[in-house]
């Protein structure tokens, strides 16, 4: 899409005005209704749309994202526009820098239209969390759009933007994206720059991207990608090109599907994992099942890791620096606790209370260092079996979007969610969602392919291909009911 949008700007088809304002129409129209944005920057993003438009009059080169309408996540810093973490612990907070994704965006012209909904501090796994209300899924408005990205997965399934960043700490980017039926890629942690990314769990973090189609997603990840002296887990030996072999052959190649995360996943998932396994088949890939046990010891270990790190990453929200402060107290000590009871939502507050009693003294070796050896055991387990596959193929989620309000009644349900995602967060590897049907209540289905580090080109490759050769299935292109 961003190819044909490119093209059609350079022939003078349509102007990046033209364009940014026939998304701003259609946010204004389905917004109020969806809430994908909690923000719309309009005018910033007209002001952009002319840049582009007078550097095309004036035959100068622009960039591919130049004129592109897209939306950014609420936890990414932008500079002098709020960026809320939709908390109320931020609410009004401007930050005097951009993120460094943000920041090489702009440089190439990127068109925002504003700041998407999220759950709160990117905790959770619905959207519901968020301080501005719940966000809806494009495909059927009683279910949510999952989470925490869910206002970037919302406004690119129904085309209020052409991409979004979203940021993935255990599956943020990827299970809303199988939720509504996009494109969600995770990339290698230390791939692209965490520097003005408000932190959720530092060592699991990683900002990522949601498009419609696997050479979108390829075009943002080669311009956001590469080393940043600002953020020092960014790799300066790994300079990535996905693009290039997008389209190369995939014949030979061997796809490993781990039983473990194959047996949790409701029937109509199921059946989409192998359907998507048979159509790799037909374009001469090797796949096979395997057994990976540890991937079950992934999730209680992240929500211990995530949970410890979120517990001292908030620590600085104290009413000092940020928010608003309590009206009464008589203490320091009394002004940050209530200034942090009445802000933080319950979702943040379980978190922090959980992660800081697992740190605490008498427990750190019980659940703290236990859970770090599990990751340690899980990343060897991931060299080795990519010694034997070269990409992993797994549901994106065991089950398909939730109703509305379903969590609130079935907590366990919001954890089990994040099952197939978390073990590529605590190995550090890339991982990519892609849709491959709907259900018969007409609800998007996502996989998921994992790959080694540094080994975007190889999961987009696939997804790529396999999206040229279901192209025709249906109008929808890979819409077809399971
Ligand atoms: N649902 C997971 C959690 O709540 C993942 C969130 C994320 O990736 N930001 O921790």
């Amino acid at each position: 899409m961003i190819l044909e949008l490119h093209k059609s700007l350079m022939n003078k088809e349509i102007s990046a005005k033209e364009l940014t304002d026939k998304y701003l129409c259609a946010i204004d129209s389905l917004n109020p209704d969806l809430n994908a944005y909690v923000k719309i920057t309009r005018d910033s993003a007209l002001k952009t749309a002319d840049i582009v438009d007078r550097k095309i009059a004036g035959g100068e080169e622009i960039g591919l994202l130049s004129g592109i309408p897209m939306s950014l996540k609420d936890n990414i810093c932008t500079e002098n526009i709020e960026t809320s973490c939709c908390s109320e612990i931020l609410r009004g907070f401007v930050p005097p820098y951009s993120a460094t994704a943000w920041q090489r965006l702009m440089t190439e012209g990127a068109v925002m239209l504003g700041k998407a909904n999220m759950d709160e501090f990117a905790m959770g796994c619905t959207g519901e969390s968020s301080v501005f209300g719940a966000t809806r899924n494009p495909h059927n408005r009683d279910f949510v759009a999952g989470g925490s990205s869910s206002g970037s997965a919302a406004s690119v399934a129904s085309k209020l933007a052409v991409y979004s960043l979203g940021s993935d700490t255990g599956g943020s980017v990827r299970q809303p994206s199988a939720f509504c039926g996009c494109y969600g890629l995770k990339p290698t942690y230390g791939s692209v720059s965490r520097y003005g990314l408000i932190a959720y769990a530092s060592s699991l973090d990683q900002i990522g991207i949601l498009a419609s189609s696997a050479e979108d997603v390829s075009l943002v990840f080669d311009r956001i990608s590469g080393y940043d002296p600002k953020d020092s887990t960014t790799c300066r030996s790994h300079s990535l090109c996905t693009f290039d072999s997008l389209n190369c052959d995939i014949n030979g190649k061997r796809v490993g599907i781990p039983k473990e995360l194959l047996d949790k996943a409701q029937g109509e998932i199921k059946a989409a994992v192998l359907n998507f396994a048979e159509k790799l088949e037909k374009m001469g890939v090797e796949v096979e099942l395997f057994s990976m046990p540890v991937l079950i010891d992934a999730l209680p270990s992240y929500y211990i890791i995530a949970f410890a790190e979120a517990s001292s990453n908030l620590g600085r929200y104290d009413g000092i620096r940020y928010s608003d402060r309590a009206d009464s107290y008589e203490s320091i000590h009394e002004m940050i606790v209530k200034t942090r009871t009445q802000s933080f939502g319950k979702a943040v507050k379980k978190r922090i209370i959980t992660g800081t009693f697992v740190l605490s003294e008498g427990y750190y070796d019980k659940f703290y260092a236990k859970a770090q050896k599990v990751r340690k055991a899980l990343s060897e387990k991931f060299t080795e079996v990519f010694g034997k596959y070269d990409v992993i193929l797994t549901p994106t989620t065991p089950k398909t979007a939730f109703k509305l309000g379903e969590t609130a009644v079935d907590k366990e349900a919001a954890f089990f969610a994040d099952l197939c995602t978390v073990p590529a967060n605590l190995a550090g590897i890339p991982a990519l969602s892609l849709p491959c049907g709907k259900t018969g209540l007409g609800l998007p289905v996502g996989v998921q392919l994992l790959a080694d580090k540094w080994q975007e080109n190889l999961i987009l490759n696939i997804a790529n291909m396999y999206e040229k050769l279901t192209k025709d299935d249906s109008i929808a292109g890979r819409g077809w009911v399971l």
